[in-house]
Protein backbone atom coordinates (compact mmCIF):
# COMPACT_ATOMS: atom_id res chain seq x y z
CA UNK A 1 0.00 0.00 0.00
CA UNK A 2 1.01 3.19 -1.22
CA UNK A 3 0.30 7.22 0.70
CA UNK A 4 -0.71 9.78 -1.32
CA UNK A 5 0.98 13.43 -1.15
CA UNK A 6 -1.38 14.34 0.92
CA UNK A 7 -0.99 10.95 3.08
CA UNK A 8 -5.08 10.96 2.31
CA UNK A 9 -5.46 8.07 0.35
CA UNK A 10 -4.00 4.99 0.08
CA UNK A 11 -3.41 3.16 -3.32
CA UNK A 12 -2.24 -0.13 -4.49
CA UNK A 13 0.06 1.17 -6.85
CA UNK A 14 2.58 3.63 -6.35
CA UNK A 15 2.06 4.91 -9.64
CA UNK A 16 -1.27 5.96 -8.46
CA UNK A 17 0.09 7.57 -5.06
CA UNK A 18 2.26 9.16 -7.22
CA UNK A 19 -0.21 11.23 -9.12
CA UNK A 20 -3.19 11.67 -5.95
CA UNK A 21 -3.01 14.79 -4.87
CA UNK A 22 0.14 15.56 -6.81
CA UNK A 23 -1.51 17.67 -9.70
CA UNK A 24 -3.81 15.35 -11.16
CA UNK A 25 -7.48 14.18 -10.27
CA UNK A 26 -9.38 10.81 -10.96
CA UNK A 27 -12.17 10.98 -13.48
CA UNK A 28 -14.35 8.17 -15.08
CA UNK A 29 -14.83 7.94 -18.74
CA UNK A 30 -16.64 6.07 -20.60
CA UNK A 31 -16.60 4.22 -24.21
CA UNK A 32 -14.80 6.24 -26.57
CA UNK A 33 -13.14 8.48 -24.04
CA UNK A 34 -11.62 5.80 -22.68
CA UNK A 35 -7.63 6.42 -23.97
CA UNK A 36 -6.38 2.86 -25.83
CA UNK A 37 -3.96 2.78 -23.35
CA UNK A 38 -6.03 2.68 -19.98
CA UNK A 39 -5.57 -0.85 -18.08
CA UNK A 40 -8.36 -0.92 -15.85
CA UNK A 41 -11.00 -1.05 -18.43
CA UNK A 42 -14.25 -2.15 -16.99
CA UNK A 43 -17.25 -3.23 -18.45
CA UNK A 44 -21.26 -2.19 -16.79
CA UNK A 45 -22.97 -6.06 -16.51
CA UNK A 46 -26.18 -4.19 -16.80
CA UNK A 47 -25.94 -1.83 -20.01
CA UNK A 48 -22.64 -3.28 -21.27
CA UNK A 49 -20.89 0.14 -21.28
CA UNK A 50 -17.23 0.11 -20.84
CA UNK A 51 -15.71 2.55 -18.68
CA UNK A 52 -12.51 3.38 -16.67
CA UNK A 53 -10.73 5.76 -14.29
CA UNK A 54 -8.14 7.72 -15.75
CA UNK A 55 -5.53 10.39 -14.04
CA UNK A 56 -6.12 13.57 -15.92
CA UNK A 57 -3.94 16.89 -14.87
CA UNK A 58 -5.32 19.82 -13.17
CA UNK A 59 -5.07 22.77 -15.05
CA UNK A 60 -4.15 26.06 -12.76
ZN1 LIG B 1 -4.68 11.84 -2.41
Amino acid sequence: MHFCKSKKHVWSSKKDAEKCCNGYERVMVFGDDIPPNAKNVQINSDTGIKFSRIWVKVSD
